[in-house]
């Protein structure tokens, strides 16, 4: 039974007062959906203060990226020793840390293998872009991602994937429920290859690609899609929380 998972990213919106009121927003009514886990990924400097916040509820905690290195000359750089101190969940992969970062699969891979050594849970994002999903190439795209992602990496039951179709995010053209839930449905025979089927059949795959309150029930009725990552529509509280409790009216237990 895998539990439906709804991961709210923020990406680099929010001041820490910003963070601080939409949290105070909304914490009330999301700690009353259960049966849904629940994750905020603010921008790293409000992580402290979100830890605080959100001590003894239910709604978890993510980072948006982090080195793979652990301490050491990276100016700029936040690692997963310290993301261990403040959050659960890592997202890494993203496809706007891919393109506009110029990360690599090898560089996701890194740091893929550096989360899971701190315990971090990661949220590994795979997606093709517009032309590769017009010429027909979205599985083999998605395929290689996770092979690189997955390279010399033992099966993980705390790894959570996301399918981000690039043309997706931050569009308004999200994918349709069934386009999403096809690939999912590959993604998740792939991690059987690399893995095995019972650890592939426990894993959730998310779809994320401009997904609002008007349309998550076209994916979260999909058996094969286990929730969602949120970006935009996750900066705005009654949005947010509509995504999360249709999620649990469909799937919750
Ligand atoms: C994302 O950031 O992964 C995302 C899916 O963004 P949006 O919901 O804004 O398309």
């Amino acid at each position: 039974m895998r539990v439906p998972f709804i991961a709210g990213n923020w990406k680099m919106n929010t001041t820490h007062v910003e963070a601080e009121s939409l949290v105070a927003d909304m914490l009330g009514r999301l700690e009353e959906i259960t049966g849904v886990e629940k994750v905020l990924c603010p921008p790293f400097v409000s992580l402290a203060i979100l830890k605080r916040l959100l001590q003894g509820s239910s709604v978890k905690l993510g980072a948006q990226n982090m080195y793979f290195q652990a301490r050491g000359a990276y100016t700029g750089e936040i690692s997963p020793l310290m993301l261990a101190e403040l959050c659960e969940f890592v997202i890494l992969g993203h496809s706007e840390r891919r393109w506009y970062f110029g990360e690599t699969d090898e560089v996701v891979n890194k740091k893929l293998k550096a989360a899971l050594e701190y315990r971090l849970k990661p949220i590994l994002c795979v997606g093709e872009r517009l032309e590769e999903n017009e010429a027909g190439r979205t599985e083999e795209v998605v395929h290689r991602q996770l092979q690189a992602a997955l390279r010399d990496i033992e099966p993980s039951p705390g790894l959570v994937v996301a399918y981000d179709p690039v043309w997706a995010i931050g569009t308004g053209k999200a994918a349709s429920g069934e386009q999403a839930a096809g690939t999912i449905k590959f993604i998740r025979s792939s991690l059987a290859d690399f893995w095995n089927k019972d650890i592939a059949q426990d894993l959730r795959i998310l779809y994320g690609g401009s997904v609002t309150g008007n349309n998550i029930a076209e994916f979260i009725c999909q058996s094969e899609i286990d929730g969602a990552l949120v970006g935009g529509a996750s900066l705005k509280a009654e949005e947010f929380l509509s995504i999360v409790s249709q999620t649990k009216a469909i799937k919750g237990s």
